[in-house]
């Protein structure tokens, strides 16, 4: 198959709210950026139905719809899409360079916006039950469970928080952890087990989601792990918060990550590299919401299209970041 070599300024990574903001931001500036979308466009929130938190929409909006709306913004000042998932990169050298399948683009200016994967449970009707009570992001869904009952499962502080933002709806919430101590920090779990609307159950994991994609999720199947002893639980909604995994497999050799495998950024978006960015969930464990990742996603662009401007003229005084330091020293060496 022949080698396709395209340079461009900019290559975005990622189609979540994070990868299409940093596209509708570098679009306009007449910039044309590669958007490389990833197996699956839209990101997280094309699983979700009703987004009641992004501004701008007083009755909500569905996730797909949504996601649909940014590209289509995207892609009205002038994005490029290339459909398909990096096979490869090479961050070793400037221009860098991206490989979709056989075909290398490279690039002056890189954005990555991969995103986290909520791990999951790998419970057969998991992913047919998601956002039909099968959830991961109780600031999302928490609404919803009003007066109702739900489970959450997990031991660590994002169980905690999620926990507790659902106590404020649901009446009853039941933590489910499969050890008998918690790896979340001392605070979040003193006022989790403060909380009179929040118990636990401890040594048990979910090994079954009762329901159907009509009426959702009635229950879920337990099972204590000290006796192999199996229950069903009854409960209107699941919380999985068992941890993110970012997408940063391809950048590890390149990038300073955290020890959980987040890109470690500074100044905003910038990483440890001249001219790559990163924004959206790739670089943020902790508030994970489609509308700090767009806000990410904006700042990546302005400071990649920062960059460029660095890269014509190295005396220009528009950038005064640590990046900048690095590229004029890079250029003197
Ligand atoms: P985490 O710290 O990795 O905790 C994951 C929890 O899920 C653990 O309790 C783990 O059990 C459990 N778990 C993992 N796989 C499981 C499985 N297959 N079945 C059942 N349980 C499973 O993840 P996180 O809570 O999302 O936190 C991620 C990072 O973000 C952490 O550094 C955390 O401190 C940070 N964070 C901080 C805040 C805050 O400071 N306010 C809020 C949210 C997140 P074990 O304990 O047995 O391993």
């Amino acid at each position: 198959m022949p080698v396709r070599e395209e340079i461009h300024d900019q290559i975005i990574l990622g189609s979540g709210p994070a990868g299409y903001t940093a596209a509708i931001y570098t679009a306009r500036s007449n910039c044309c950026p590669i958007l490389i979308s990833g197996l699956e466009p839209g990101g997280q929130l094309t699983g979700t139905t009703l987004v009641e938190n992004f501004p701008g929409f007083p009755d909500g909006i569905d996730g797909p719809e949504l996601m649909e709306a940014m590209r289509q913004q995207a892609e009205k000042f002038g994005t490029v899409f290339v459909h398909g998932e990096v096979s490869r990169v090479d961050l070793s050298e400037h221009p860098y360079k991206v490989w979709v399948g056989e075909d290398l683009h490279r690039c002056r200016s890189l954005i990555i916006c991969t995103g986290a994967s909520p791990r999951m449970l790998g419970l057969p009707n998991e992913k047919d039950l998601y956002g039909r009570g099968v959830s991961v992001c109780a600031t999302c869904d928490g609404f919803f469970y009003r007066d109702k009952e739900v489970v959450v499962v997990g031991g660590g502080d994002t169980a905690m928080e999620d926990a507790l933002f659902l106590a404020r709806f649901a009446t009853r919430v039941t933590v489910v952890h499969r050890r008998n101590e918690l790896r979340a920090s001392q605070p979040l779990q003193q006022r989790a087990r403060e909380n009179t609307r929040i118990q636990f159950v401890w040594d048990t994991v979910v090994t079954g989601i009762l329901g159907d994609t009509e009426k959702g999720v009635h229950g879920v199947q337990l099972q204590h792990l000290p006796t192999g002893k199996e229950e069903e639980y009854p409960c209107d909604g699941l919380f999985i918060a068992i941890g993110h995994v970012p997408n940063t497999l391809l950048f590890e050799t390149y990038l300073d990550l955290d020890d959980w495998g987040y890109i470690l950024t500074r100044n905003g978006t910038e990483t440890n590299l001249p001219g790559v960015f990163a924004a959206g969930d790739v670089q943020d464990p902790f508030f994970r919401q489609a509308i700090t990742a767009a806000g990410t996603g904006c700042m990546a662009a302005m400071q990649s299209q920062r960059f460029l401007e660095c890269l014509e003229d190295a005396d220009c005084k528009k950038c005064h970041s640590l990046q900048k330091r690095r590229l004029v020293s890079q250029t003197e060496d």
